[in-house]
């Protein structure tokens, strides 16, 4: 490209981050299946340990296929930089971790993954951090909810399983007067509906497991930096502001500018947590990434189709997709994701928790399974499966009663999908 305009997000789904590979002219990113890279001579491995020369040194830090897919989704979110992980679950941690110490907090929304809130409102305990949960409607309960100990606000842009888009742009601007960063959880909108980024958010994290690999074959995880937040600007970061201990008193910020969170979340969060992604994982993700907006495009029109199909039909009670016009979320559509309001969302079953497990269990196109994003459509009834942990209250809270079935429809003929539901329907509410 001899212009400097920005390429589109079909190209840049295809190319960024990947060119033919230097050494043969493979097209497609090689899978660089080695645990550690030769240095030239020892000032080249002084200067990569000193991060004053970017370049590889061992798999658990940084591997060329599982960099081409970072840098991939950093330019799909329009981020300064970005990290691949394990999993969803790990990305939630390493985005925490240069954040946060013990007695520190988080306010999150309550409308999360079940998985995310069982991880914030146990399992961090034991790091000594706490999370408050709040309905992020209320922005004043979210301004009342933060403190001085409060180091990050975490929300998801379309959230897991009711289909709730959340008013990025409010908490972003909630989050900046408490100067502390909007964490973003963009796995069910994809970067391709939803750009948090240019809502105000600083770090956005995905579980690369659901819609961006969107095959159901890897777990996976990334966290985008902005690169916009100013870590320096009070002492509530110390371990990106100041001297670092574990990296023999580097001060991350100022000196590594917009990619001192990156370089961070590398060099000591990756080094020392390991919750690395595999050469082979980001190989799958990569291969699925390249037709992500083909796949949005159908799984938003599907996603519509059937939402209108079950909403006139006597034998639901209500339908969360944001899409209908009867969603109270359906004005948030035009400012959080133009592109459409992603493809889950719940339904509430005339005859409650029985007919639901009955539905589930005479679906045939359907795959009763606790995923979502995947090509397939799938099904599940959370309040006994994913969101078996929760309190009835919590359940309820997090769009997961027990008369909700929570499905994320594929990218198969709409009609075959409306047809396989008819069917269950029949024998479920017979
Ligand atoms: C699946 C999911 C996660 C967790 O991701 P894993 O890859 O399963 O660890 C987190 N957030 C959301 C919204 C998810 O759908």
């Amino acid at each position: 490209m001899t212009d400097d305009r920005q390429q589109g997000f079909d190209t840049l789904q295809i190319h960024a981050g990947a060119s033919p590979d230097p050494a043969t002219g493979a097209r497609q990113t090689p899978i660089y299946q080695t645990t550690a890279y030769v240095f030239r001579d020892s000032d080249h491995a002084a200067a990569l340990f000193n991060l004053q020369e970017v370049g590889y040194i061992y798999s658990r830090l940084t591997n060329p296929t599982v960099s081409a897919l970072a840098d991939r989704i950093c330019a799909l979110e329009g981020g300064a930089g970005a990290v691949c992980c394990s999993s969803g679950h790990a990305a939630q941690i390493m985005a925490l971790f240069p954040l946060m110490g013990p007695g520190c907090n988080i306010v999150a929304s309550t409308r999360l993954y079940g998985g995310t809130i069982t991880q914030f409102s146990q399992t961090i305990k034991r790091f000594g951090w706490s999370c408050t949960f709040v309905d992020t409607d209320d922005l004043d309960a979210v301004k009342s909810a933060i403190d001085e100990n409060t180091r990050a606000v975490f929300c998801e842009s379309i959230a897991n399983p009711g289909g709730y888009i959340t008013d990025i742009p409010a908490l972003a601007a909630i989050a900046d007067d408490a100067g502390v960063p909007l964490i973003v959880d963009n796995t069910s909108a994809t970067p391709y509906l939803c750009n948090p980024i240019s809502l105000g958010a600083t770090l956005v994290v995905h579980s690369t497991t659901k819609y961006l690999t969107g095959n159901g074959t890897v777990t996976g995880g990334a966290i985008v930096d902005s690169g916009k937040f100013d870590w320096s600007a009070s002492d509530k970061f110390p371990s990106l502001s100041q001297p670092e201990p574990a990296y023999h008193g580097l001060a991350f910020h100022p000196a590594l500018g917009p990619m001192a969170f990156t370089f961070h979340s590398i060099a000591v969060g990756l080094r020392d947590l390991g919750m690395t992604m595999n050469p082979q994982g980001a190989h799958y993700t990569l291969m699925g990434i390249e037709t992500l907006s083909l796949r949005m495009r159908k799984h938003v029109a599907n996603a519509q189709k059937v939402a209108e199909w079950l909403e006139n039909d006597p034998r639901i009670d209500s339908v969360t997709y944001p899409g209908l016009p009867s969603s109270p979320y359906h004005d948030r559509i035009e400012k959080i994701c133009p592109k459409g309001a992603g493809a889950l969302f719940t339904f509430a079953v005339k005859g409650g928790y029985d007919a639901c497990v009955k539905l589930v269990d005479s679906l045939e196109l359907f795959s009763h399974v606790a995923n979502l994003g995947d090509a397939r459509s799938l099904i599940i009834h959370s309040a006994s499966t994913t969101h078996r942990q929760l309190s009835p209250e919590q359940q309820e809270a997090a769009g997961a009663a027990p008369n909700m079935v929570r499905v994320s429809i594929g990218i198969e003929e709409a009609e075959d999908i409306i047809a396989d539901l008819d069917q269950a329907l029949a024998k479920a509410t017979a």
